[in-house]
C-alpha cells in the first residue's frame, strides 16, 4: 500500500514539475547520486522504495516534503504534491548582527501605540521631535541651493563642504589631512560600516567600548571581524579600563573604536584619558577610529580634544557630523576625516576609496548647508549653557533619578544621554531586556537597556534626555514608583 502511494505522489510531483524518469537519473548524475533507470521505474510502478538518500534527493528535486512522498497525510497545501513554497531567510551573517535601540521592545511600544496607548519615548537620541529646532539658516540655504543639488557630487562629497570639514579639523587641531581624506556620508552610520567593511577579514579583531553604540559591533561583526568589547569603568567618571584594553590585545586587533563624548554614557574623556589609549595604540601598533558625533554637546564649560590630534604618528579616523549639534538627524550628513600616519594605511585606504565610490556620493542637498551649519553662529551653545534646555534637562533628570532608592548614576559631561545603575539585587533582576518591557508595559515608558549597548550586566539602562521637563518628571516619578515596588 505505501509503495503504492509512493508511486501516485511521486508521479503527481513528477507531472507537477515536468519531469520524466530520464531527467530525474541526468539531475541525480550531474550531483553524483547513484540513482538508475531500473530504480526510478521500481519506484513509479510501486514495485519498491527509496533509500534515505534517494527519497531525499527525489523530494529536493521535486520540490515536495519527504513525509509527503512517503504517504503522510499533510496540513499545508504547500506540501500536498504542489510547489513548496520557497523561504527566504536573512543571511547568517546577521546571526549575530544586535541593534536593539530599535529592538523588541521597540516593537511592543509601537503595538501598545496601535492599541490607542500614549508612550513616554526616553529611547532615541532623535533631537528633532522633541522641539530642537534645526538654525533657520541652514533651512534657508538648503532652500537655496536645492536646485543645485540634483546630481551626485564627487564620491568624497562637494569641495565646499569638504573644505569647511577640513577648517573644523584644522580647528581640532587633526593633523597632516587635506581635503582628500575626507568622505562625507549618509550620516555617521554610513561611514562606520564602510569603514568597518573596508578594514575587517574574517576573525580579525577590533576593540570596542562597552557599554557601546551599538552599530559599531553589528558593522564590525557584519564585516567578519570579532568585536572585542573592553570595559568602560563607572567607578572611573566610565573612562576606558586601561588594564582591560591591554588585556584584550591579541595579534589580530588592528584597531580601536573609542566613542568620545560617549553615548550611551555621557562620558567626555579627558587629555591624559586620550593620552593612556594613543600609548597604547602606538606600542600595539592599532588604528584608531573615533566618534565624536557629540563634539559640540559638552557641557560645564569642559573642552573636547579630538585624539587625533595627539597621534600624529599613527593613522587616525575621526568621525562627525549635523545630526545632533544642527539637530538634522533626518538630513543624513555625516563624514569621517583620515588623518595622520596615511603612509601605513595605503591599501587600507584604497579600500575606503572603492566602498565610497560604489555608493556613489551621500545626500547632495545635506551636503549643502555643510559649510553653513559649521560656520557663524552655532545655536547649540545656547542649549548647553546654564539656562538651555539641554543643560538644564540634564539637572534635572540627574537629580530625580538619584531621588530614587536603589538608583544610582554618573552625572554626564556631554551629549543627552544618562546611564543609570539599578541595584540589581534590591530589584532581583536578572534580565534587563525583561525589566526594559515590564517598564513598557506598566508604566508606558521606553527606554533601552543596556544590553542594548553591549554591556553584560543586567543592572543598567539608558535614558535620553530630550524631553522637555514636564515630560522629564512625570516620567521620573513614574519611574520612581515602578521602582518602588518592582521585583522581577
Ligand atoms: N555615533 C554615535 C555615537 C551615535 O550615538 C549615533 C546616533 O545616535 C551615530 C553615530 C549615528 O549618527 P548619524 O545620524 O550621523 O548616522
Amino acid at each position: 500500500m505505501l509503495k503504492e502511494t509512493f508511486a501516485e505522489r511521486l508521479k503527481t510531483a513528477m507531472d507537477l514539475q515536468g519531469k520524466k524518469q530520464v531527467d530525474l537519473i541526468r539531475i541525480a548524475s550531474q550531483q553524483g547520486v547513484k540513482l538508475g533507470k531500473s530504480h526510478i521505474s521500481q519506484y513509479v510502478n510501486g514495485k519498491t522504495l527509496p533509500r534515505g538518500d534517494i527519497l531525499h534527493f527525489l523530494a529536493e528535486t521535486l520540490q515536495v516534503e519527504e513525509e509527503w512522498l512517503m504517504g503522510k497525510e499533510n496540513q499545508t497545501n504547500q506540501t500536498r504534491g504542489e510547489r513548496k513554497m520557497r523561504e527566504f531567510k536573512k543571511s547568517s551573517k546577521l546571526d549575530n548582527v544586535l541593534y536593539d535601540v530599535r529592538g523588541p521592545v521597540v516593537d511592543e511600544a509601537e503595538r501598545m501605540e496601535d492599541a490607542g496607548m500614549q508612550i513616554l519615548k526616553l529611547n532615541i537620541g532623535n533631537p528633532a521631535p522633541f522641539g530642537f529646532k534645526t538654525p533657520d539658516e541652514v533651512i534657508y540655504d538648503m532652500r537655496r541651493q536645492l536646485t543645485d543639488c540634483e546630481g551626485y557630487s564627487s564620491a568624497k562629497g562637494l569641495f565646499s563642504a569638504r573644505k569647511a570639514i577640513m577648517q573644523y579639523a584644522q580647528l581640532k587641531k587633526i593633523p597632516n589631512l587635506s581635503i582628500e581624506d575626507i568622505y562625507t556620508g549618509n550620516g555617521v552610520s554610513e561611514l562606520i560600516n564602510l569603514s568597518m567593511s573596508a578594514l575587517l577579514d574574517n576573525g580579525d579583531e577590533i576593540l570596542i567600548p562597552s557599554p557601546d553604540y551599538p552599530l559599531w559591533t553589528a558593522c564590525a561583526t557584519l564585516a567578519g571581524g570579532k568585536a572585542v568589547h573592553y570595559i568602560c569603568d563607572e567607578q572611573s567618571e566610565w573612562y576606558p579600563d586601561m588594564e582591560d584594553i591591554k588585556k584584550k590585545i591579541t595579534d589580530r586587533t588592528k584597531a580601536i573604536v573609542i566613542i568620545n563624548p560617549n553615548n550611551p554614557t555621557g562620558a567626555l574623556y579627558p587629555r591624559e584619558v586620550l593620552q593612556q589609549i594613543v600609548d597604547i595604540a602606538r606600542e600595539h601598533q592599532l588604528i584608531i577610529f573615533s566618534d565624536e558625533i557629540y563634539d559640540r554637546l559638552v557641557m560645564d564649560g569642559e573642552e573636547h580634544v579630538s585624539i587625533a590630534s595627539l597621534a600624529p604618528d599613527l593613522f587616525c579616523v575621526t568621525f562627525s557630523g549635523l545630526s545632533k549639534s544642527h539637530m538634522i538627524a533626518g538630513f543624513r550628513i555625516g563624514w569621517m576625516i583620515l588623518s595622520g600616519n596615511k603612509r601605513i594605511a595605503k591599501d587600507y585606504i584604497e579600500g575606503l576609496k572603492m566602498l565610497s565610490n560604489m555608493r556613489l556620493c551621500s545626500n547632495v542637498p545635506a551636503q549643502s548647508i555643510v559649510q553653513t551649519a559649521l560656520g557663524g553662529h552655532q545655536s547649540v551653545n545656547d542649549y548647553i549653557l546654564p539656562g538651555g534646555r539641554i543643560y538644564e534637562q540634564r539637572e534635572f533628570i540627574y537629580k530625580q533619578l538619584l531621588d530614587i532608592p536603589g538608583i544610582s548614576c554618573v552625572k554626564p559631561k556631554a551629549a543627552f544621554y544618562i546611564f543609570p545603575k539599578m541595584d540589581i539585587k534590591r530589584f532581583h533582576i536578572l534580565d534587563d531586556e525583561k525589566f526594559a518591557l515590564d517598564l513598557l508595559q506598566e508604566k508606558k515608558i521606553l527606554i533601552v537597556h543596556g544590553g542594548g549597548f553591549n554591556w553584560h550586566q543586567p543592572d543598567h539602562f539608558r535614558i535620553v534626555y530630550l524631553p522637555r521637563i514636564e515630560v522629564l518628571k512625570e516620567a521620573s516619578e513614574k519611574m520612581k514608583d515602578f521602582f518602588s515596588y518592582y521585583h522581577q
